[in-house]
């Protein structure tokens, strides 16, 4: 910045290099500013030296760092309604696959058929279509939401567990839609999701499980599977019911998940 030169102060060149000087709009401002702090005057000698003025002892810490640039944060826009739902499918206590597979689905990120083709990998038309009904083409709100064989699914399971109305075709409406549910059912907290990530996993493996392996499957078969996942998962992480068989847990699922 500047020095002692024969005992008198001299100021530098501000770090800001000859080339960059070039630019007449630079050089400008580069003038005003050396004839404004050249007339600064009145301090003893001294070498400079750098302080923090973030808090009050003057010493830098990453706290105070954070919390100086956090005062002038402006938020880029008005929240989304849905922003909360990627936080909320960490919380449940599921294997952690089971999580991940979950944001992924609610982030549109599961190798769906409409995903590939835009990354650019072909398939026959016909082998594009949605393996349940063969009718529109495969993607996430279709094909877990949507389809009419894969509602047949959710209704049974909406029955199962007492809810009714309209189910949403949209991943991130139905999510929150089931959520709300089961928020009413005053499950705890960690449960409230687990049956629509038993729901939306088991779809995704029967649906890989056939397109892979040729797997036979039924939507009987699927909903049985599903209420099996939820039984096995309701014993992850705080129990808050003793020991119970699965015959039990599936005549009042909500009484063992509240
Ligand atoms: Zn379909």
């Amino acid at each position: 910045m500047g020095g002692w030169l024969e005992g008198v102060w001299r100021w530098g060149d501000f770090g800001i290099s000859v080339s960059v000087l070039e630019d007449a709009e630079v050089r400008s401002r580069f003038i005003s500013f050396s004839l404004l702090v050249g007339k600064f005057g009145g301090f003893k000698d001294g070498k400079d030296s750098v302080k923090w003025e973030g808090n009050k002892g003057l010493d830098f810490s990453v706290a105070s760092c954070y919390a100086f640039y956090g005062k002038d944060f402006v938020p880029h826009g008005p929240p989304n309604k849905f922003d909360d739902v990627f936080r909320l499918v960490w919380r449940v206590e599921v294997p952690f696959k089971i999580k991940a597979f979950g944001w992924r689905l609610l982030h549109d990120r599961l190798p769906t058929k409409n995903l590939l083709v835009l990354r650019g990998i072909h398939f026959p038309v016909d082998n594009l279509m949605c393996f349940f009904c063969g009718v529109d083409v495969e993607n996430r709100n279709h094909s877990f939401f949507g389809c009419d064989v894969v509602k047949n699914i959710w209704k049974e399971i909406a029955f199962w567990v007492g809810k009714v109305g309209y189910m949403e075709d949209d991943c991130l409406s139905n999510f929150m839609d089931w959520h709300r549910f089961f928020c009413t059912q005053k499950l705890v907290d960690s449960k409230v999701d687990v049956v629509w990530l038993a729901t939306t996993w088991t779809i995704w493996i029967t649906r890989n499980g056939a397109c892979f392996r040729e797997e036979g499957w039924n939507v009987n078969d699927i909903v049985w599977s599903i209420k099996l996942l939820v039984w096995k998962w309701s014993f992850c992480g705080k129990i808050t019911h003793s020991n119970y068989s699965f015959y039990e847990f599936s005549k009042d699922p909500i009484l063992f998940l509240s």
